[in-house]
């Protein structure tokens, strides 16, 4: 791989804006380089652009190298910059497996990028082979989220391996769901594997979707050229500190995430024990993929009992399913007397 010729010119060449506060290391105790007001502490000071602290206690808990890491504003934010960084408008393309998560796709139409999606099999397994032949000498990402969002189902680290092996682009593997998951993080790989990007979030297992904070783990290369293309100031001070505390009590995360595993056998055990249910897909993930006799019908019937799923049924290959969040026991008991009551209208 040669990441030069991967990234687009313009960003390569980017000379990136140079804040006060980046310009500025080591101890002082008068701030007058950055036009912020003196009053109103502590938030009239800009926050540290590179989140030093945050990535040190991710380096820790992940075994990574801060240099390895990139902070954004959730995946989201990581998402949208590979395309920056990577695709040219109205010319480069990008292959995603299909069905996956939305915002692949909105990210590549937004950013005027042909998005090309291949098939799972109808048991949710990677072809690689079809994912390798979609691609030509424009295609610089492909997209492989694992536990996939909406099938539930992980990949094995060995093919996602050789994906990456073979194809001589950029291979995102989305790891929001990695906490619950049996399969490891493809993380122990990414020293051997130069154009490997893992995301992982703050959303899911970690309990913290409303501070929005996404990472990106890849070569201390591919992350420069990350930093210099967001905003100055994209993790907002709040944010740093409110993650600082959340990683410091990483006990208490594996706590919830045995107790939602736990739910998880639970509500699955339930479930199959319903007529309307036909199939529960096998998971790794915080939720379940569900096939049920009516899909519109019995989301209609769990929307009027003040009980919201994701209706999953006009995705390709999930016709007929509902995508089913692991919630406490209680909201889950919730659920199945609603759906007990939907049998018996
Ligand atoms: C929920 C989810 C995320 C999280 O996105 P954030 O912007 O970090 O909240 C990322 N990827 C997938 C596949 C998800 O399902």
């Amino acid at each position: 791989m040669n990441l030069k010729e991967l990234v687009r010119h313009n960003i390569w060449n980017l000379e990136p804006y140079s804040s006060a506060r980046s310009e500025f290391t080591g101890n002082a105790s008068v701030f007058l380089d950055a036009n912020e007001n003196p009053f109103n502490m502590p938030y009239n000071r800009y926050p540290d652009p590179l989140q030093t602290k945050v990535k040190e206690l991710i380096a820790e808990i992940r075994h990574i190298p801060a240099e390895n890491i990139f902070l954004g504003v959730g995946s989201d934010e990581c998402i949208d910059l590979a395309y920056r960084i990577f695709c040219r408008p109205g010319i480069d393309n990008v292959v995603a497996m299909a069905p996956t998560y939305g915002m692949y796709q909105v990210c590549a139409d937004i950013n005027d990028v042909e998005y090309r999606r291949v098939a799972l099999a109808d048991d949710f397994s990677l072809d690689i082979e079809a994912m390798l032949a979609a691609a030509d000498n424009k295609t610089k990402l492909m997209w492989i989220c694992s536990p996939n969002n909406p099938t539930g189902n992980a990949f094995s680290l060995d093919t996602l391996s050789e994906l990456c092996r073979r194809f001589h682009g950029i291979v995102i593997v989305d790891e929001a769901y990695i906490d619950f998951s049996r399969q490891g993080s493809m993380l122990k790989h990414l020293s051997e594997l130069p154009n490997l990007i893992v995301f992982q979030t703050l959303s899911k297992a970690w309990g913290s979707a409303a501070v929005r904070l996404g990472i990106a783990f890849a070569s201390k290369e591919i992350i420069d050229i990350y930093s210099k293309v967001k905003y100055p100031y994209n993790v907002s001070d709040l944010t740093q500190r409110y993650a600082i505390d959340r990683l410091s009590c990483s006990d208490e995360v594996a706590e919830w995430v045995n107790t939602l595993l736990e739910n998880r056998k639970t509500l699955i055990d339930k479930l199959s024990e319903l007529d309307c249910v036909k199939h529960i897909y096998p998971t790794d993930a915080n939720f379940v993929l569900v096939r049920v006799d009516d899909a519109d019908a019995l989301y209609s019937h769990l929307r009027s009992h003040g009980i919201i799923v994701r209706n999953r049924n006009r995705v390709e290959k999930c016709l007929g399913c509902l995508r089913i969040t692991v919630g406490t026991c209680n909201e889950n008991d919730q659920l199945i007397n609603a759906m007990l009551k939907y049998e018996k209208r």
